[in-house]
């Protein structure tokens, strides 16, 4: 197993990082709220109660991610990975307006797909395309900046590639807002609510 990540998380609810209503009118706080207060929490409970009296009690959600998958506890896994990209997910976003591309991140993207517009229509791509929920990722293969997806609670740290940001494309986290239209959620999104500071900031880490 190639673990490409080096974060501690502790298994609990994070405090979000902005406002419930901060990324309107992208996400409103109508999602926000279940997403983060029901979806994000109850991956959080359900990961709480499956550990406590064993091993894995008190050890950082990376730790239980990795052991759930090597020993095959699917339940755990997909509660614990859930739990984990969730709070990655939250970081992946910030207020519109709010982060500009750094250069370094733009030079990056460029030389990778071409232009940011090319990267964005490729990535929207990508995540339109996975079939079912899942997730849609920017990140680091063998030095390289690709798109991937993982599907469920699938993440990508466990073979080797590191996560720079990351788009929920599960139904829960559009559903309200954009019903079906995965596409129209994953572009606005992609336009005007990354954290281009903290995908660089995991290029680097
Ligand atoms: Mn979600």
């Amino acid at each position: 197993m190639n673990i490409a990540i080096s974060t501690i998380t502790p298994v609990e609810l994070p405090k979000l990082p902005y406002a419930e209503n901060a990324l309107e009118p992208v996400i409103s706080a109508n999602t926000l709220s279940f997403h983060y207060g029901k979806h994000h929490k109850t991956y959080i409970d359900n990961t709480l109660k499956l550990i406590s009296g064993t091993e894995l009690e008190g050890k950082p959600l990376e730790e239980i991610v990795a052991a759930a998958q090597k020993d095959g506890k699917t339940g755990l896994f997909n509660n614990a990975a859930q739990a984990w990209n969730h709070d990655f997910y939250w970081m992946s976003l910030a207020p519109a307006g709010s982060v500009a591309i750094p250069t370094e991140l733009k030079s990056m993207i460029e030389a990778g797909f071409s232009s940011v517009d090319e990267f964005k229509k490729q990535f929207t791509t990508v995540a339109v395309g996975q079939f079912g929920s899942g997730w849609a990722w920017l990140v680091l293969d063998g030095g390289k900046l690709a798109i991937v997806t993982t599907s469920n609670a699938g993440v990508p740290w466990l073979d080797g590639k590191k996560p720079l940001f990351t788009v929920d494309v599960w139904e829960h986290a559009y559903y309200l807002d954009y019903q079906n239209r995965r596409q129209a959620y994953v572009e606005a999104v992609l336009d005007k609510l990354i954290n281009w500071d903290f995908a660089l900031q995991n290029a680097k880490a």
